[in-house]
Protein backbone atom coordinates (compact mmCIF):
# COMPACT_ATOMS: atom_id res chain seq x y z
CA UNK A 1 0.00 0.00 0.00
CA UNK A 2 1.12 3.50 -0.73
CA UNK A 3 0.91 6.57 1.42
CA UNK A 4 0.42 6.75 4.73
CA UNK A 5 -2.73 5.30 6.04
CA UNK A 6 -1.96 1.62 7.32
CA UNK A 7 -4.26 -1.18 5.85
CA UNK A 8 -6.92 -2.46 8.25
CA UNK A 9 -6.26 -5.51 10.57
CA UNK A 10 -9.28 -8.17 10.04
CA UNK A 11 -10.09 -11.00 12.41
CA UNK A 12 -11.54 -13.83 11.08
CA UNK A 13 -12.84 -16.49 13.52
CA UNK A 14 -14.01 -19.85 11.90
CA UNK A 15 -15.95 -22.13 13.83
CA UNK A 16 -18.54 -24.88 13.58
CA UNK A 17 -20.69 -22.22 15.92
CA UNK A 18 -22.92 -25.21 17.45
CA UNK A 19 -23.55 -23.10 19.35
CA UNK A 20 -21.96 -20.02 19.74
CA UNK A 21 -21.38 -19.63 23.38
CA UNK A 22 -19.58 -17.13 25.82
CA UNK A 23 -15.84 -18.43 25.62
CA UNK A 24 -16.32 -17.60 22.27
CA UNK A 25 -17.45 -13.63 22.56
CA UNK A 26 -14.74 -13.57 25.52
CA UNK A 27 -11.92 -15.04 23.58
CA UNK A 28 -12.84 -12.99 20.27
CA UNK A 29 -13.37 -9.78 22.69
CA UNK A 30 -9.72 -10.34 24.34
CA UNK A 31 -8.12 -11.02 21.31
CA UNK A 32 -9.20 -8.04 19.23
CA UNK A 33 -8.30 -5.84 21.99
CA UNK A 34 -4.74 -7.66 22.30
CA UNK A 35 -3.88 -7.28 18.54
CA UNK A 36 -5.55 -3.80 17.64
CA UNK A 37 -8.37 -5.17 15.30
CA UNK A 38 -10.26 -2.68 13.33
CA UNK A 39 -12.76 -5.87 13.48
CA UNK A 40 -13.75 -9.41 13.19
CA UNK A 41 -15.34 -11.68 10.81
CA UNK A 42 -16.91 -14.37 12.20
CA UNK A 43 -17.08 -17.56 9.73
CA UNK A 44 -19.44 -20.56 10.26
CA UNK A 45 -18.25 -23.71 8.48
CA UNK A 46 -20.57 -25.34 6.11
CA UNK A 47 -19.31 -28.53 5.95
CA UNK A 48 -16.40 -28.97 8.43
CA UNK A 49 -14.33 -31.75 6.89
CA UNK A 50 -13.61 -32.84 10.69
CA UNK A 51 -17.06 -33.32 12.00
CA UNK A 52 -17.72 -36.13 8.96
CA UNK A 53 -20.34 -38.75 10.27
CA UNK A 54 -21.51 -36.38 12.99
CA UNK A 55 -24.77 -34.31 13.25
CA UNK A 56 -24.42 -30.84 12.84
CA UNK A 57 -27.35 -28.01 13.20
CA UNK A 58 -28.46 -26.15 9.93
CA UNK A 59 -26.90 -23.58 8.40
CA UNK A 60 -30.06 -21.57 9.63
CA UNK A 61 -29.66 -21.89 12.86
CA UNK A 62 -26.16 -21.63 13.76
CA UNK A 63 -25.96 -18.15 11.67
CA UNK A 64 -29.13 -17.12 13.69
CA UNK A 65 -27.91 -17.65 16.95
CA UNK A 66 -24.64 -16.11 15.50
CA UNK A 67 -26.85 -13.05 14.66
CA UNK A 68 -28.31 -13.17 18.01
CA UNK A 69 -24.95 -13.30 20.28
CA UNK A 70 -23.50 -10.47 17.84
CA UNK A 71 -26.08 -8.00 17.02
CA UNK A 72 -25.33 -5.38 19.76
CA UNK A 73 -21.43 -5.35 18.90
CA UNK A 74 -19.89 -2.93 16.36
CA UNK A 75 -16.79 -4.21 14.56
CA UNK A 76 -18.26 -7.51 14.56
CA UNK A 77 -19.59 -9.19 11.19
CA UNK A 78 -20.66 -12.27 10.49
CA UNK A 79 -19.74 -13.90 6.52
CA UNK A 80 -21.47 -17.00 5.40
CA UNK A 81 -18.55 -16.89 2.68
CA UNK A 82 -18.37 -20.49 4.31
CA UNK A 83 -22.13 -22.45 4.18
CA UNK A 84 -22.54 -20.52 0.59
CA UNK A 85 -19.97 -22.54 -1.30
CA UNK A 86 -19.95 -26.06 -2.67
CA UNK A 87 -17.50 -29.14 -0.62
CA UNK A 88 -15.81 -29.54 2.60
CA UNK A 89 -15.12 -26.10 4.19
CA UNK A 90 -11.32 -26.22 4.21
CA UNK A 91 -10.04 -23.56 6.24
CA UNK A 92 -7.50 -22.56 3.62
CA UNK A 93 -10.33 -22.22 0.68
CA UNK A 94 -12.37 -19.38 3.08
CA UNK A 95 -9.33 -17.58 3.64
CA UNK A 96 -7.98 -17.14 0.38
CA UNK A 97 -11.72 -16.12 -0.62
CA UNK A 98 -12.00 -13.55 1.46
CA UNK A 99 -7.98 -12.54 1.40
CA UNK A 100 -9.15 -11.63 -2.14
CA UNK A 101 -12.26 -9.91 -1.01
CA UNK A 102 -10.62 -8.09 1.57
CA UNK A 103 -7.77 -6.98 0.07
CA UNK A 104 -5.49 -4.78 0.67
CA UNK A 105 -7.06 -5.51 4.42
CA UNK A 106 -4.20 -7.85 6.51
CA UNK A 107 -6.05 -10.77 7.75
CA UNK A 108 -5.45 -12.59 11.17
CA UNK A 109 -6.81 -16.15 11.43
CA UNK A 110 -7.73 -16.31 15.54
CA UNK A 111 -7.94 -19.70 17.06
CA UNK A 112 -7.79 -21.67 20.38
CA UNK A 113 -4.90 -23.41 21.13
CA UNK A 114 -6.39 -26.76 20.78
CA UNK A 115 -6.93 -25.55 17.38
CA UNK A 116 -3.29 -25.10 16.92
CA UNK A 117 -2.48 -28.21 18.08
CA UNK A 118 -4.39 -30.00 15.89
CA UNK A 119 -2.61 -27.27 12.94
CA UNK A 120 -0.04 -29.75 11.38
CA UNK A 121 -2.99 -32.04 10.64
CA UNK A 122 -5.20 -28.86 8.36
CA UNK A 123 -5.25 -29.32 4.61
CA UNK A 124 -3.06 -26.90 3.17
CA UNK A 125 -1.11 -25.31 6.20
CA UNK A 126 0.94 -22.92 3.65
CA UNK A 127 -1.71 -21.64 1.76
CA UNK A 128 -3.35 -20.71 5.21
CA UNK A 129 -0.01 -19.02 6.32
CA UNK A 130 0.50 -17.26 2.90
CA UNK A 131 -3.46 -15.65 3.06
CA UNK A 132 -3.40 -14.74 6.67
CA UNK A 133 -1.48 -14.31 9.91
CA UNK A 134 -2.47 -16.27 13.30
CA UNK A 135 -3.11 -15.80 16.49
CA UNK A 136 -3.52 -17.99 19.22
CA UNK A 137 -5.50 -17.58 22.24
CA UNK A 138 -3.10 -19.22 25.08
CA UNK A 139 -4.60 -19.59 28.74
CA UNK A 140 -1.88 -18.10 31.19
CA UNK A 141 0.69 -20.71 32.06
CA UNK A 142 -0.13 -23.00 29.38
CA UNK A 143 2.61 -23.65 26.89
CA UNK A 144 2.37 -23.66 23.62
CA UNK A 145 5.24 -25.09 21.28
CA UNK A 146 5.09 -23.33 18.61
CA UNK A 147 8.73 -24.55 17.76
CA UNK A 148 7.96 -28.39 17.07
CA UNK A 149 4.90 -27.09 14.25
CA UNK A 150 7.72 -24.53 12.87
CA UNK A 151 9.90 -27.55 12.74
CA UNK A 152 7.14 -29.06 10.44
CA UNK A 153 6.11 -25.80 8.74
CA UNK A 154 8.63 -23.51 8.73
CA UNK A 155 6.16 -21.03 7.00
CA UNK A 156 4.55 -20.44 10.28
CA UNK A 157 8.31 -18.92 12.02
CA UNK A 158 6.85 -15.43 12.23
CA UNK A 159 3.40 -15.92 11.14
CA UNK A 160 2.22 -16.56 14.49
CA UNK A 161 1.33 -14.70 17.78
CA UNK A 162 0.33 -16.50 20.73
CA UNK A 163 -1.67 -14.17 23.17
CA UNK A 164 -2.19 -14.64 26.73
CA UNK A 165 -5.94 -14.55 27.37
CA UNK A 166 -7.78 -15.40 30.68
CA UNK A 167 -9.86 -18.61 30.43
CA UNK A 168 -13.79 -18.61 30.07
CA UNK A 169 -13.84 -22.83 30.59
CA UNK A 170 -16.99 -23.33 28.24
CA UNK A 171 -17.38 -25.22 25.28
CA UNK A 172 -20.47 -26.06 22.37
CA UNK A 173 -20.17 -29.63 23.69
CA UNK A 174 -20.94 -28.76 26.88
CA UNK A 175 -23.62 -26.21 25.97
CA UNK A 176 -25.78 -29.10 23.91
CA UNK A 177 -25.10 -31.74 26.29
CA UNK A 178 -26.40 -29.52 28.95
CA UNK A 179 -29.46 -29.03 26.90
CA UNK A 180 -30.33 -33.10 26.49
CA UNK A 181 -29.78 -33.25 30.16
CA UNK A 182 -32.12 -30.16 31.11
CA UNK A 183 -29.38 -27.75 32.89
CA UNK A 184 -29.34 -23.93 32.79
CA UNK A 185 -27.29 -21.97 30.35
CA UNK A 186 -27.41 -19.19 32.33
CA UNK A 187 -24.37 -17.16 32.38
CA UNK A 188 -22.52 -19.64 29.52
CA UNK A 189 -24.74 -18.24 26.33
CA UNK A 190 -26.09 -14.97 25.86
CA UNK A 191 -29.53 -15.44 26.69
CA UNK A 192 -31.19 -14.53 23.58
CA UNK A 193 -29.41 -17.67 22.43
CA UNK A 194 -30.98 -19.58 25.12
CA UNK A 195 -34.08 -18.70 23.84
CA UNK A 196 -33.66 -19.44 20.59
CA UNK A 197 -32.27 -23.10 21.64
CA UNK A 198 -35.57 -23.23 23.28
CA UNK A 199 -37.88 -22.21 21.22
CA UNK A 200 -36.11 -24.34 18.25
CA UNK A 201 -36.06 -27.63 20.52
CA UNK A 202 -31.88 -27.88 19.43
CA UNK A 203 -30.06 -30.51 20.41
CA UNK A 204 -32.83 -32.55 22.26
CA UNK A 205 -33.00 -35.37 20.02
CA UNK A 206 -30.16 -34.39 17.33
CA UNK A 207 -31.27 -37.04 14.59
CA UNK A 208 -34.74 -34.83 14.07
CA UNK A 209 -33.05 -31.23 13.67
CA UNK A 210 -29.39 -31.31 12.53
CA UNK A 211 -27.67 -32.12 9.17
CA UNK A 212 -25.39 -35.47 9.01
CA UNK A 213 -22.02 -34.41 8.15
CA UNK A 214 -21.72 -36.58 4.90
CA UNK A 215 -18.44 -38.51 4.14
CA UNK A 216 -16.25 -37.13 1.15
P1 LIG B 1 -17.18 -28.30 20.26
O1 LIG B 1 -17.29 -28.44 21.76
O2 LIG B 1 -18.40 -28.75 19.52
O3 LIG B 1 -15.90 -28.93 19.72
P2 LIG B 1 -16.18 -25.53 20.48
O4 LIG B 1 -16.76 -25.01 21.75
O5 LIG B 1 -14.72 -25.92 20.50
O6 LIG B 1 -17.09 -26.74 19.91
P3 LIG B 1 -15.97 -24.37 17.83
O7 LIG B 1 -17.04 -23.69 17.08
O8 LIG B 1 -15.53 -25.71 17.35
O9 LIG B 1 -16.46 -24.45 19.37
O10 LIG B 1 -14.69 -23.43 18.02
C1 LIG B 1 -14.35 -22.34 17.20
C2 LIG B 1 -13.05 -21.75 17.71
O11 LIG B 1 -13.25 -21.25 19.04
C3 LIG B 1 -11.85 -22.72 17.81
O12 LIG B 1 -10.69 -22.03 17.38
C4 LIG B 1 -11.75 -23.04 19.29
O13 LIG B 1 -10.42 -23.33 19.66
C5 LIG B 1 -12.23 -21.73 19.91
N1 LIG B 1 -12.86 -21.89 21.23
C6 LIG B 1 -13.93 -22.65 21.53
N2 LIG B 1 -14.27 -22.51 22.84
C7 LIG B 1 -13.37 -21.65 23.38
C8 LIG B 1 -13.18 -21.10 24.71
N3 LIG B 1 -13.96 -21.42 25.74
N4 LIG B 1 -12.14 -20.23 24.88
C9 LIG B 1 -11.32 -19.92 23.84
N5 LIG B 1 -11.46 -20.38 22.58
C10 LIG B 1 -12.45 -21.24 22.34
Amino acid sequence: MTGGTPSPRVGVFGGTFDPVHNGHLHVARELREALGLDRIFWVPAGRPPHKTGQIVSSDRDRLQMLRLALRESLGDEISSVDIDRSGPSYTADMLELLHDTMAPATLVFLMGEDSLRDFPTWRDPDRIIRAAELAVAARPGIDIDIESIAAQFPVVRGRVRVIPTTELAVSSSEIRERVRDAKSLYGLVPDSVANYIREHHLYLDRADNGTLIPAR
